[in-house]
C-alpha cells in the first residue's frame, strides 16, 4: 500500500522543482546534447554482443555536474533485479530464477571518463540496471565530456521487450544508455516491472560486425554496408529504398573501412540516427521485407516467412500509411527519415524510435505502437513517472481514431441496440468507475513502481489516461483541443514533455485555466457525481423561462453539459460545476422538455440515476430517477448500462401442495451490475390442484418477497448492503445484512469476506411446512461469517468460511436462545482431465430442544432457511421437496446419500469427489462439458440421530454443464448404492440393506 505521506512527499517535491517555469512555455528549457558511436559484434552462438564506444556528451543545464550515470537495462532480466523483486512480491516465475545461460546481462568493462579510467559503482545493489562513476573533473555548464566504454550485452531467452530466440534477437536497450538529466536532476531509476525508459535525445552512429545471412532493422537509416533487405525482398519487385541520404554529408563515409574488413561469413553494416533518445535494431536471418511511403517517411516491415498472408501483400504497409496519415493530421509531420514495424519474438508490442517491434499485425496494434512514435518517441516524455503521457495518450487517439473512423465511414453511426446507452470510452469507463469506487484507483502522476500492483499500474496508465485525454477532450471542446495538440507538438517536438508542457499548449489554444482539471485528475482520484436538483419553468410575456439547479455530489469538479429539449431539437448549455448547487437559466420561446446532463455520457459521472429530471418531491429522493430500460424475459443475466437502470420482468409459476398453482411476476433490475440489485416478486396461490385436504388457499393479497441491494444512496467502497422483506407461502420476515469484501491488492486471486445480517423469519400459515424439516416457531437471528478464498490458476480454489449465529426461538408462549454456527473448508484441484474435490465441514447447535428443527444440522443437504428463496423447495409439496422426486440440494453436511429431512444437532464431515471429464464441447449449449465420478461422503453425528455415531454413503454419479445464453447450470445424478444407515437414506425402508441401487439428482455441484 502507498501511504499519503509519500504521496504528498512526491507532489511537494514536484511543486517546488517546478516553480521556476512558466507552465507550457518553452522558454528557459534545455536539454543535453549526446553522441553515440558505437562498434559491437554479435557471436550468435553466445547470443553476447562485444561492444565499444564513446559518448560524447555537453552539459546544457545550468549545473555543473561531477558524477555520471548510465542505464544497464538488460540486467532487469536476470535474478536478483530489483525486477525479478517485484515479480516474487506478485507471484510470478521469471527472470528470478532463470539461470545463467538462459538470463540477459549487460557488463561493462574498461570505461574512461575523460580518458581517465574510472570505476562503476551500482547505487541500487544488487540491482545494476543503474552504473555511475565520479567525475575525474566537473563538468561545468557548457562543458563537453568524452566517456569510452567495452561492454557485452545479451538478450534473455524469455522474451520482454527484448529476447533472443535460435538466431532471431531483438537488441533493445542493450547499450550503456546515458541517464537523463533534466531540471530535477539525475533521472536515475532502476528498471522495475512497472513503468518504462527515458533517454536523452541523441544522435547513434552505430557499426555492426554481423553473421553475413543476418538481415537487420533498426532505429536510423542504413548509411554504410547491407542490411540484408535486398535479399529479403518479398517480392523481386519489392523496391528497397536506404535513405542513406537523409543525414546529408554529416554521417561522414569511411567508418566500416576503418574498422576494416569482417571476417569471411561475416558482414558489417552502419545505421545512424539523430534526435532520436534509442536505438533499437532487430536480426533475424528469415526476415521478408516490404516498404512503402508517407510523403517523405519510408515505411519498412520485416516479417516472417510464414506471415506473408498476414502482414504481407501490402496489408501492414497500408495500416502503417494509414496510422501516419491520422498522426499527421492531429499533430503535424513526421521528422524522421523511416518508420519500421516488424515481428518481433515477444507477443504484444514495444515501441521504440522509428522502429515498433510487434506481435502481430493488427491494426489495433500499429495503431498503438505506431501513435508511440509520437507519443514517446518524438514527444519524449519520462515514462516511468508520466506514463499516463504516452500509454495513455496513445490509447485515446487509437479509440478517437476509431470513433472518427465510425462516425465516417460507410455504415456510420453504430446505434444498434447494443450501443445503446454507451459513449464514447464507456468500456474504459465502466471499468475504471469500478476501480475508482472501491478505492483501487491511484493518481495518474504516481511514479510506476509505486502503484499497489501492475494491474492497478496498467489499468491507471492505459484506460484512465486514456479517459483523461477524453474528458480533456470534452472541457475545452474538439476544435480548441485539435489546435491545442497541434501547439503541443509544434511547441515540444524532438524535446521532453510532460503535464505543464501540455497544460500550456491546451491552455492557450483554449484560454482556459485548467489547472484545476490537471490537478484533480492526474494528482487525485476524484469520484464525479451531479444531479438534477430541481427544475423551475415560468410562462413570460415572450416565452418560458427554464430555472435548472444542479448540484455537485462527488468531490470531482468537471463542467456539466445540460441538455434541454426545445420543440424539436436539442439546446446544449454548460454549468460550469464549480459549486456545490449552481443554477442555469434558459430563456425559450416554447415550453422546454425533460432535463438531461452530460446527455453525451462523456465524464465519469458514476452515478446517471440523478442525471435525468425526475418526479418531484418527496418520490425524487425515494425512487431512483434517471432512464429506465424495461426488459422481458427468463435471461438470469441482464445487460449493463452506464444511464440507466435496466429493469427485467419475467413472469413466474410453481406449484406446492398448499397454494396449488401460484403464478405472478418478478423484476429484477441493476445498474452499472453493481447498484439497484433490486428483486420485486408478487405471486398469487390460485389454490388449483392444492387438494381437498388443505382447505381454502386462494385469495387476492398476493405473496410478496422485495429485496434491494447496493443502493446508490448508500454506496460503501468494497461493501455490499442488502435488505429483503417477504411474506410467502405462510412465512414473513425480513433480513438486513452488510458484507465487505477485501483483498491484498487489486489483483490478487485471494478473496476475503466478512459480513453480519439480522433476520427475523415467522410462521403464519402452518399448513405451507413439512414438519419433519420445520417447526411452527418464530425465530429472530444474530449472524457473522467471515469467509476467504483463493482461486488458484485454472479452476484449481480453495474456500473457508466459518458462521456464528444467535438466535431466539419463540412461538406464542414461550421464548428461548439458541446458538448455531459451522466452519466449512473446500479444495479444489483441477489436474489434466481430473477434478478433485474435498470439502470438510463441522457444524452444530446449542440450546436443545429450543432449536426449532429448521434451525438443525442437516445431513442430507442444505437446511430449509438456506433453500427458503427457491419455490421449488420451500413449501410442502413443491416438486423438487417430494419425496419421490429424489432432488439433493447441496450443502448442510453433505451425506447425499441420506433423506433430505434427517437433521443432528451436530456433525463432523468430509465428503471427497474424483470426476473425470469424459467431453468436453465448450461451443455447445448442452452437455458442454461431461465428467464421471466417484464419491464418498462419511460424518460422525450426535447418537440422538441415527442412533450410531458415523454415517458413511459411497457411489458414483454423472455430471453435465449446459448454459442458456450466458446462464450455466449443471445437472448431477448420483448412485449412493453404500449407504451405512439404510433405513436413514434417500427414500429408504425397514429392512433396506447396505447396498442397494439408490438415486438422488440435483441442478447443483456436490459442493
Ligand atoms: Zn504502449
Amino acid at each position: 500500500m502507498l501511504s499519503a505521506a509519500v504521496l504528498t512527499a512526491h507532489l511537494l517535491l514536484q511543486t517546488q522543482a517546478l516553480a521556476p517555469r512558466t507552465p507550457g512555455d518553452t522558454s528557459g528549457y534545455w536539454q543535453q546534447d549526446v553522441r553515440y558511436t558505437v562498434r559491437a559484434a554479435l557471436d550468435e552462438p553466445s547470443g553476447v554482443m562485444m561492444a565499444a564506444g564513446r559518448i560524447v556528451y555537453r552539459n546544457n543545464s545550468p549545473d555543473t555536474l561531477r558524477a555520471f550515470y548510465v542505464h544497464l537495462y538488460l540486467n532487469a532480466f536476470r535474478p536478483a533485479s530489483r525486477w525479478a523483486e517485484n515479480e516474487r512480491r506478485e507471484g510470478v516465475k521469471r527472470f528470478g530464477e532463470l539461470p545463467d545461460p538462459y538470463h540477459a546481462f549487460e557488463r561493462l568493462g574498461r570505461v574512461l571518463a575523460g580518458g581517465v579510467p574510472v570505476r562503476p559503482t551500482y547505487p541500487y545493489a544488487p540491482d545494476s540496471t543503474i552504473a555511475g562513476f565520479p567525475l575525474p573533473s566537473p563538468l561545468a555548464p557548457g562543458d563537453s565530456l568524452t566517456v569510452d566504454l567495452e561492454w557485452e550485452s545479451r538478450l534473455s531467452v524469455i522474451p520482454r521487450r527484448q529476447g533472443r530466440q535460435g538466431r532471431r534477437f531483438d537488441f533493445v536497450q542493450w547499450y550503456p544508455k546515458v541517464v537523463v538529466y533534466d531540471r530535477f536532476g539525475w533521472e536515475t531509476h532502476p528498471l522495475y516491472m512497472a513503468g518504462e525508459f527515458y533517454g536523452e535525445f541523441a544522435t547513434y552512429d552505430v557499426s555492426l560486425d554481423l553473421p553475413g545471412d543476418q538481415v537487420a532493422a533498426a532505429t536510423g537509416v542504413p548509411v554504410e554496408g547491407d542490411p540484408g533487405w535486398a535479399a529479403a525482398r518479398a517480392t523481386p519487385e519489392t523496391p528497397v529504398t536506404s535513405q542513406a541520404d537523409w543525414y546529408g554529408s554529416r554521417p561522414g563515409a569511411g567508418a566500416l573501412a576503418a574498422w576494416g574488413p569482417a571476417r569471411e561469413g561475416r558482414k558489417r553494416v552502419r545505421f545512424y540516427a539523430e534526435q532520436v533518445h534509442d536505438f533499437a535494431l532487430s536480426l533475424n536471418p528469415e526476415y521478408v521485407y516490404e516498404e512503402g511511403r508517407f510523403g517523405a517517411t519510408v515505411l519498412r516491415t520485416l516479417y516472417l516467412p510464414q506471415d506473408r498472408a498476414t502482414w504481407g501483400g501490402g496489408i501492414v504497409i497500408q495500416r502503417m500509411a494509414h496510422l501516419m496519415g491520422w498522426m499527421d493530421t492531429i499533430f503535424g509531420a513526421y521528422p524522421w527519415p523511416q518508420f519500421t514495424a516488424l515481428h518481433r519474438v515477444e507477443g504484444g508490442g514495444t515501441e521504440f524510435p522509428m522502429v515498433v517491434m510487434n506481435g502481430g499485425p493488427s491494426e489495433g496494434l500499429i495503431f498503438h505502437e505506431g501513435g508511440h512514435e509520437y507519443l514517446y518517441g518524438i514527444l519524449g516524455n519520462n515514462e516511468w513517472k508520466d506514463g499516463w503521457l504516452d500509454e495513455g495518450f496513445t490509447s485515446f487517439q487509437s479509440g478517437w481514431h476509431s470513433q472518427v473512423a465510425r462516425r465516417e465511414g460507410p455504415g456510420a453511426r453504430g446505434q444498434g441496440p447494443g450501443t445503446r446507452g454507451q459513449g464514447p470510452g464507456t468500456r474504459g469507463q465502466v471499468a475504471i468507475l469500478g476501480m475508482d469506487l472501491d478505492g483501487w484507483s491511484q493518481p495518474l502522476s504516481l511514479p510506476a513502481e509505486l502503484y499497489s500492483d501492475f494491474s492497478v499500474y496498467n489499468q491507471m496508465v492505459y484506460s484512465k489516461g486514456a479517459l483523461f485525454f477524453e474528458m480533456l477532450r470534452y472541457v475545452v471542446g474538439e476544435d480548441a483541443f485539435r489546435r491545442g495538440l497541434r501547439e503541443y507538438y509544434a511547441r515540444w517536438k524532438l524535446r521532453h514533455v510532460d503535464e505543464h508542457a501540455l497544460r500550456g499548449a491546451m491552455e492557450a489554444a483554449s484560454g482556459q485555466d485548467l489547472s484545476t482539471f490537471f490537478a484533480e485528475w492526474l494528482h487525485g482520484t476524484p469520484l464525479v457525481d451531479y444531479g438534477v436538483r430541481g427544475v423551475q419553468r415560468e410562462r413570460t410575456v415572450d416565452g418560458w423561462r427554464t430555472r435548472i439547479e444542479i448540484e455537485r455530489l462527488g468531490d470531482g469538479v468537471m463542467p456539466v453539459d445540460i441538455a434541454v429539449p426545445v420543440g424539436d431539437s436539442v439546446l446544449v448549455v454548460r454549468a460550469s460545476g464549480r459549486t456545490p448547487r449552481e443554477v442555469v437559466e434558459v430563456v425559450t420561446a416554447t415550453r422546454t422538455g425533460r432535463i438531461e446532463l452530460d446527455p453525451a455520457r462523456q465524464t465519469m459521472d458514476w452515478n446517471y440515476l440523478n442525471n435525468l429530471e425526475g418526479p418531484r418531491p418527496p418520490f425524487r429522493r425515494t425512487t431512483a430517477v434517471g432512464r429506465k430500460e424495461n426488459r422481458f424475459g427468463w435471461s438470469a443475466t441482464e445487460p449493463a448500462r452506464r444511464d440507466r437502470l435496466v429493469v427485467n420482468w419475467m413472469p413466474v409459476a410453481w406449484f406446492n401442495a398448499v397454494g396449488g398453482v401460484t403464478l405472478g411476476f418478478q423484476t429484477r433490475s441493476n445498474y452499472l451490475a453493481r447498484f439497484e440489485l433490486n428483486t420485486t416478486q408478487f405471486t398469487w396461490p390460485t389454490g388449483l390442484a392444492s387438494g381437498a385436504a388443505v382447505g381454502k388457499t386462494a385469495r387476492l393479497r398476493p405473496d410478496w418477497f422485495v429485496s434491494v441491494r447496493n443502493p446508490v444512496r448508500l454506496r460503501i467502497p468494497r461493501t455490499e448492503i442488502a435488505m429483503a422483506t417477504w411474506w410467502l407461502e405462510g412465512r414473513v420476515g425480513g433480513r438486513v445484512a452488510v458484507e465487505r469484501e477485501d483483498r491484498p491488492q487489486f489483483d490478487s486471486p485471494i478473496r476475503m469476506r466478512a459480513g453480519t445480517s439480522l433476520a427475523v423469519m415467522a410462521v403464519t400459515d402452518v399448513r405451507y411446512l413439512d414438519r419433519r424439516r420445520w417447526d411452527d416457531w418464530n425465530t429472530a437471528e444474530l449472524t457473522g461469517w467471515a469467509a476467504r478464498s483463493v482461486t488458484e490458476q485454472g479452476p484449481s480454489a480453495s474456500v473457508g468460511r466459518l458462521e456464528l449465529t444467535i438466535g431466539r426461538s419463540f412461538d406464542s408462549r414461550v421464548g428461548a436462545k439458541y446458538a448455531r454456527g459451522s466452519l466449512t473448508l473446500k479444495r479444489t484441484v483441477r489436474a489434466g482431465e481430473f477434478d478433485v474435490r474435498l470439502r470438510a465441514v463441522a457444524a452444530g447447535t446449542l440450546g436443545g430442544t429450543s432449536v426449532p428443527a429448521q434451525r438443525r444440522i442437516f445431513f442430507g443437504g442444505a437446511d430449509p432457511y438456506a433453500t427458503f428463496e427457491n419455490p421449488f423447495l420451500r413449501s410442502r409439496g413443491a416438486f423438487f421437496a417430494r419425496d419421490a422426486v429424489h432432488y439433493q440440494a447441496a450443502g448442510g453436511l453433505g451425506l447425499r446419500g441420506y433423506s433430505p429431512v434427517a437433521s443432528a444437532t451436530w456433525g463432523v464431515a468430509l465428503n471427497a469427489e474424483a470426476a473425470w471429464r469424459v467431453a468436453e464441447r465448450p461451443a455447445r449449449r448442452a452437455f458442454s462439458s461431461v465428467s464421471l465420478a466417484a464419491f464418498v461422503d462419511a460424518a460422525l453425528l450426535d447418537r440422538v440421530a441415527l442412533g450410531r455415531s458415523a454415517a458413511v454413503d459411497a457411489g458414483v454419479g454423472i455430471r453435465a454443464s449446459h448454459r442458456i445464453g450466458p446462464t450455466r447450470f449443471v445437472t448431477r445424478v448420483d448412485l449412493p448404492v453404500v449407504v451405512t444407515r439404510p433405513t436413514a437414506a434417500v427414500a429408504g425402508a425397514v429392512g433396506d440393506g447396505v447396498f442397494k441401487f439408490r438415486w438422488v439428482w440435483s441442478l447443483e455441484e456436490a459442493f
